[in-house]
Order: structure tokens, then C-alpha cells, then sequence
């Protein structure tokens, strides 16, 4: 599976709509500072389900809107689009081409998009979770990130050789499966008690 394009519309400071092709091979992205390279790297990220503000080095998730300049007004929605070749079927279940989208307006409103179609953020989430392009994943190192995980405690770190060993999904479904289980068991208690009221 690989990255063939990135389409940036109202995201940080890319104002206009921007399409960037990534050929098979290594792409370097370089420019003055300030001119917008880590907000490439963060539309990526984002359109694969960031939820953290702050890790877009932002307050709330509005501050991804593109914002204005002296010369320019603000924009009222920042859209990213995403397509992968799956020609290789490493995202099973989906076609050729795969796309994804993510887009936010100012009054909160969001929508995310799979293959043209709204899907919720933890299709989104799931899909890439283990692909190696997870939004935590190791396709993204930023600055500090090594020696962030050369410093992590064990434990931490562990949670890192899981998510690359694809065992993370498994992890989170069973927690989520154990929390139901828990919920289920609360419910059997309580209408048991009932039934003994009642007899
Ligand atoms: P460096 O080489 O210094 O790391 P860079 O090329 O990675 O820089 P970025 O950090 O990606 O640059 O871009 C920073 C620029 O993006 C700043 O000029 C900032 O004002 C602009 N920017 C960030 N968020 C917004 C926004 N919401 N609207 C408009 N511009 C924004």
C-alpha cells in the first residue's frame, strides 16, 4: 500500500486547495522555516484521525482552519484528502484505490469520508490501526520523538512493540469486549436483585 496523494484545502497555511504526488521512491519536502512542511506531515496525520489539538501543535481543533493573513480572510472549512494504491490488498475489504477525508467547519462540524462515503472516525481509526500509517505510527517521527522513546518506561515502550507488532487492535477489542462483559454483569446483578424483591 502506498501514499499517492495528498490534498490539502483550507488546512494551516495552505489556503488554496494544494495537491501533492507522491511517486514511488523517496520525496523530500524542504523549504524556508515557517513555510508550511510539518503542516504537510500534520494533514496527513490529521485526515487519519488525530484527535489531539495540541499534538497539531494547536489549542482546539478549529485552530487547523486555515486562519488568515494580513492579505487574506480566514476560511471557514479545512478539508484533506488522502489516496492509497491497495492495488496489493493490504487494507482488506477495500478497492484499488482507497480514499479517506476528513473535514472540519467552524461551527464544529466534521465529516469523514471512506471512498466517498461518511463513515465514522473509528472506521477511520480501525482501518489504518495497524497498517503502519496509524496516526500514532512509526511513519511519522517528529522532533524529540526518538529520544522520547529511548527515554518511555517499560511499559510504554512495550505498548510501542505492540502497536508494530499489530497486536494493538486485538488489545483495544478486548477491552472494549471486557467492558461490555462488565456492563452485562452489572445488569444480571441488578435484575437479579429484583427478581429476589419480587419473590
Ligand atoms: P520549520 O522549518 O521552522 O519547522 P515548517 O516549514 O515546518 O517550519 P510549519 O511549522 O509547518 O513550517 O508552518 C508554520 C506556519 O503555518 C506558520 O507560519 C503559521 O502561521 C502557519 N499556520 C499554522 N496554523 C495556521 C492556520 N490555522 N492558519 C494559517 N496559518 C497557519
Amino acid at each position: 500500500m502506498q501514499l499517492k496523494t495528498l490534498t490539502i484545502n483550507g488546512f494551516k497555511s495552505f489556503a488554496d486547495k494544494t495537491l501533492i504526488e507522491f511517486v514511488p521512491g523517496l520525496t523530500g519536502i524542504v523549504g524556508p522555516n515557517g513555510s508550511g512542511k510539518s503542516n504537510i506531515t500534520e494533514a496527513i496525520r490529521w485526515a487519519l484521525g488525530e484527535q489531539s489539538a495540541k499534538s497539531l501543535r494547536g489549542e482546539r481543533m478549529g485552530d487547523v482552519i486555515f486562519a488568515g493573513t494580513a492579505d487574506r480572510a480566514p476560511l471557514n472549512r479545512a478539508e484533506v484528502i488522502l489516496t492509497f494504491d491497495n492495488t496489493d490488498g493490504y487494507l482488506p475489504k477495500q478497492p484499488q484505490t482507497v480514499t479517506v477525508t476528513r473535514r472540519l467547519y467552524r461551527d464544529g462540524e466534521t465529516d469523514f469520508l471512506l471512498n466517498g462515503q461518511n463513515v465514522r472516525l473509528r472506521d477511520i481509526v480501525e482501518l489504518f490501526m495497524d497498517s503502519g500509517l496509524g496516526k500514532e505510527s512509526f511513519a511519522f517521527i517528529s522532533q524529540g520523538r526518538v529520544e522520547a522513546i529511548f527515554n518511555s518506561k517499560p511499559e510504554e515502550r512495550r505498548g510501542i512493540i505492540e502497536e508494530v507488532a499489530g497486536v494493538y487492535k486485538y488489545k483495544q477489542q478486548k477491552q472494549r469486549a471486557e467492558a461490555e462483559l462488565g456492563a452485562t454483569a452489572d445488569n444480571l446483578d441488578r435484575v437479579s436483585d429484583i427478581v429476589t424483591e419480587l419473590t
